[in-house]
């Protein structure tokens, strides 16, 4: 970005806020603020006062907002992405106006912490507050600005997750999984439970939330959300000053305010909730959402808190709304799965970030960036993304990630797009989805095995095979599905990761029990494969 283009940008972050009447921020701030005014830095993915202490709130601190152009460019993020972020900040900062509270929006080139550093050498009798970042760079660079500003800073816990991670951080170990964790917090919380037992019986539901989708199945479209002028501001921003980053912005339609993501919440019970359960699992050509919620945008930037959603989806279980393996399985996505890996972050940062179990070395193929591929499970997930910096779980986890496992990529290059491509993505949630989970990266940490697997479970589960170039049926060759033969042929190479778990040695066995001619057919198609798609990378 030239200097020009950047000044211009300054010009938007500082005027956005003059739609508002009598909005000037330097007058304003010289004749309002008094030696003992206190501030409080608001970032872009805390955007919900009610984690904040009312006594704090009662004293109309001056909010500060940051937007950091060193955040927005560090990696190339989505540009959905970026024009969510700020656009949700945005909205954000003038609700605080509207509701009495003094809002300072700030520009930098730097990270957030430089403009504060900028802005209390300014305004030095000001005290600030802030709420301690969920993510780990961000947090160290407010903790050196703690260190620099002493006492004239103070850091408040962060609330946006119902875990306590103190708590839970000296349990995360090799064999400290989910199901545990996840036990725990419905005792504590209470949710989904009777007399100290699980409504219903049991814990989960799983075995009734793998189905593949019917053919005929209708799905509901979620509600599109028409950009508004600012939003729309931020879109041409982006476009404009921004254009080299990943993914498409033709069409933009997330909420960007509590109220519309709280509507949108709503129509997930009402027309999705009842079906998640069961197809929770299941892929469709063409279909990013099905009947997932897609609220997880909203609750990692606190637009919604976890709370009120899982209460939300649990008082609908009890009209009689929605089945329980449904309900279920989506409170354990929130209460289990994202607490979980939240602690997770927590206790393993920063040393998680190199974790490379298998020592792949090879680059994220050239197709995760423009969806260029035969292979359809790819090309479809792929497309979803540079459309709308989404595609679901499973998606992310059976298709993506495990294609790039089984052609040996270097996990952190695989970690590395997925923070930068997905909307919903912070460090602190695709990390350990990405290098715990879907990569076995940290070494069985954080999963019990590698979740890798030939095209017959993409095939169980969607619909993409049978329009597919290739064959799922065929094991080695020109034709077959490069998914069969590249997953025995990792089954082979890595039989120590597979054999320490009971479950998946049996695969071990199985690939030992095959021809030695198919071995080698096998092992011939595999490297043949990851030449080829590594000389267009
Ligand atoms: Fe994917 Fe293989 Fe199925 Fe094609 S045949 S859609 S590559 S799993």
């Amino acid at each position: 970005m030239q200097n020009q283009d950047i000044n211009t940008w300054l010009e938007t972050a500082r005027e956005f806020l003059s739609q508002i009447d009598n909005y000037q921020i330097s007058s304003r701030l010289e004749k309002q603020l008094t030696s003992s005014d206190r501030a409080l830095f608001i970032l872009h993915d805390q955007l919900n006062l009610a984690t904040f202490p009312k006594e704090l709130l009662d004293r109309k601190p001056l909010l500060i907002f940051v937007e950091s152009l060193a955040y927005a460019t560090a990696i190339p993020h989505h540009k959905q992405k970026l024009v969510y972020m700020l656009s949700a900040q945005r909205h954000f900062a003038i609700n605080c106006y509207q509701k009495g509270f003094l809002v300072f929006n700030l520009f930098t080139e730097e990270f957030y912490a430089d403009a504060l550093a900028e802005f209390l050498a300014c305004y030095p009798n000001i005290e600030l507050t802030y709420m301690q970042p969920s993510e780990w760079d961000t947090r160290s660079q407010m903790a050196t600005l703690a260190n620099e500003f002493g006492n004239r800073i103070k850091a408040l816990p962060n609330q946006f997750f119902i875990a306590d991670a103190e708590k839970f951080k000296p349990k995360i170990k090799k064999g400290y999984r989910l199901e545990t964790f996840y036990r725990e917090l419905r005792k504590q919380t209470g949710y989904l439970m009777q007399e100290g037992k699980p409504v219903g019986g049991n814990w989960n539901y799983d075995k009734e939330n793998r189905k593949a989708l019917p053919k005929q199945t209708i799905i509901p479209q979620i509600p599109e959300i028409k950009p508004d002028p600012i939003t729309q501001e931020v879109i041409e921003l982006v476009q404009k000053y921004l254009p080299n980053t990943f993914g498409k912005l033709d069409k933009f339609i997330y909420a960007v305010t509590r109220d519309r993501a709280l509507e949108l919440a709503q129509q997930f019970i009402e027309t999705r909730l009842s079906r998640f359960g069961a197809y929770e699992d299941a892929i469709k050509v063409g279909e990013p959402f099905l009947f997932h919620s897609v609220l997880s945008i909203y609750l990692n930037n606190g637009l919604l808190l976890p709370q009120e959603i899982c209460e939300m989806a649990i008082a609908a279980y009890k009209k009689n709304l929605a089945p329980l393996n449904s309900v279920e399985g989506f409170v354990r996505q929130i209460l289990g799965w994202r607490e979980y890996i939240r602690v997770y972050y927590e206790a393993k940062m920063p040393d998680v970030r190199e974790s490379n179990y298998f020592g792949f070395d090879n680059k994220l193929p050239q197709l995760y960036w423009d969806a260029n591929t035969d292979l359809l499970c790819l090309k479809d997930a792929i497309t979803q993304v540079l459309n709308y910096g989404y595609s679901h779980h499973i998606q992310r986890l059976m298709v993506l990630s495990n294609f790039s496992n089984l052609i040996n990529t270097d996990p952190r290059h695989l970690n590395r797009w997925f923070w930068l491509a997905y909307v919903d993505a912070y460090e602190w949630v695709e990390l350990p989805n990405v290098l715990g989970m879907s990569t076995f990266a940290d070494g069985g940490i954080l999963a019990s095995k590698p979740y890798v697997s030939g095209g017959n479970y993409i095939n169980k589960m969607s619909n993409s095979c049978s329009q597919c170039k290739y064959n799922v049926k065929e094991k080695t060759g020109e034709t077959a599905c490069p998914f069969n033969y590249l997953y025995w042929n990792f089954v082979d190479k890595h039989r120590e990761s597979f054999t320490e778990n009971g479950r998946v040695s049996l695969m071990v066995n199985a690939y030992d029990k095959k021809a030695e001619n198919e071995r080698q057919e096998i092992h011939q198609s595999a490297i043949k494969f990851i030449n080829e798609i590594l000389e267009t990378t």
